[in-house]
């Protein structure tokens, strides 16, 4: 990964490109509070048509892998979000319960962009249509809805590459689509071999759109570019999260002199994130883990005004240096080959959920489910595994925290 920011600075001028108006307004308070049954947009969020798709939504969407709360929800909907994340995954499927319910209660289901994936049964062969229709109709259920527009599979890995080549998923999630349940196909990843998958997903011909991570970190490696190009080419939907990339800190690193200016003026770095993803201009939609009002308001700010100045390049890239030893960017290519089985990227993942997002109990359930031989045993020497990382992250001592924090 490249460690400059002149990038950024370079593409800042695209963002004009994808955004269909952008405005600086201020959100009050008051617009973010929901009148049960009446839920009538009030801001003037930023919107863009989502490759090829066609379709029109909010750069900036609404994940739901917490435990969502209805008031919450319609807050987001009156504040004008018109993008929606879900999975049957998250909360055990009560969140695309709850939404359904939000859904149907305010008469706003075609108001909305609305995703979801099928966590479970990601098969391919000639199963593969019964597979995927019946998880499909499970999610239709939950969110009280005759169709989705966009149905992903979740979490697609490198193993399960092919199954963006075989003929049969094609043909499963075209038989879908034809049907009138779900309007377009795509998958999320944050899978190590990221660039490899996005650039199957620009060549496989049936993808319409994905939901990548993708932050101020992340976004400047060769390969990815690489593939994003493929994918921009191709005219795919590009959708952005995990955009923090660890923003709001971490433990060992107190904000330094300049990051403190930059909160005593209050900015947050929370924000400097997402408008770094969106200034770029080559992502579309940013999903954002929103949990209360505080975020939501301050998140519609960033969507609205998503150019930084050189001054919050440069703060923002000063954080980013100071903390790059910190972030694990989920290349385990590099360390796991050294480290006896542990998979160390999902492990940090998990780690950042619990001390970065606060979501611990998803974190534990996450890494308790991980074969035994895949976690920390007390003997494992992981120094070969530290040193094979190139970003320097102390990979013994973090997996031997996760190992305490989330055993
Ligand atoms: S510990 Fe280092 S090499 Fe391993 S996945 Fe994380 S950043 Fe990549």
């Amino acid at each position: 990964m490249s460690g400059s920011n002149e990038t950024g600075a370079r593409d800042l001028g695209r963002r004009e490109f994808l955004l269909a108006s952008a405005g600086a307004a201020a959100i009050s308070a008051s617009a973010l509070e929901p009148t049960l049954g009446q839920t009538t947009s009030t801001s003037s969020l930023p919107t863009v048509t989502l490759g090829k798709t066609g379709e029109k939504a909010t750069v900036l969407g609404m994940g739901t892998s917490w435990s969502l709360q209805p008031s919450f929800v319609q807050a987001a909907l009156k504040a004008g979000v018109r993008y929606i994340d879900t999975s049957e995954n998250y909360e055990n499927t009560l969140a695309e319960k709850v939404l359904g319910d939000v859904l149907e209660r305010t008469g706003m289901r075609k108001d909305v962009y609305l995703v979801t994936k099928n966590g479970r049964g990601k098969v391919g062969g000639a199963g593969a249509h019964a597979a995927y229709e019946k998880r499909l109709t499970g999610s239709l259920d939950r969110l009280k809805t005759d169709y989705i527009d966009c149905y992903y599979l979740h979490g697609i890995e490198g193993r399960e590459i092919g199954l963006l080549k075989d003929p049969d998923v094609k043909a499963a999630f075209e038989k879908l689509k034809k049907s009138g349940k779900i309007k377009f196909c795509g998958f999320s990843c944050h899978d190590r071999r990221l660039p490899e998958i996005v650039t199957a997903a620009a060549e496989c011909g049936w993808i319409d759109q994905i939901m990548i991570q993708y932050n101020y970190r992340t976004m400047l490696g060769d390969d990815i570019r690489r593939a994003l190009d493929a994918a921009r080419k191709a005219n795919l939907g590009l959708v952005a999260m995990k955009t923090q990339g660890g923003a709001g800190g971490f433990r060992e690193v107190k904000p330094s002199g300049k990051f403190q200016e930059f909160v005593d003026k209050g900015f947050k770095k929370e924000q400097a994130a997402i408008k770094t993803v969106l200034a770029e201009g080559l992502m579309q939609v940013v999903v954002s883990e929103m949990t209360n009002r505080d975020m939501l308001r301050e998140n519609m700010a960033a969507c609205m005004a998503p150019k930084l100045s050189l001054r919050e390049q440069e703060q923002l890239e000063q954080h980013r240096q100071a903390t790059a030893h910190l972030y694990c960017h989920g290349c385990g290519q590099h360390c796991e080959p050294a480290a006896g089985g542990v998979q160390v990227a999902e492990i940090l993942r998990y780690l950042r959920y619990d001390e970065v997002y606060g979501k611990t109990s998803r974190a534990r359930e996450l890494y308790r489910a991980l074969p035994e031989s895949a976690r920390v045993t007390d003997a494992l020497n992981l120094s070969a595994a530290e040193a094979a990382c190139p970003h320097g992250l102390p990979v013994a001592a973090l997996i031997d925290r996760a190992s305490l924090r989330l055993g």
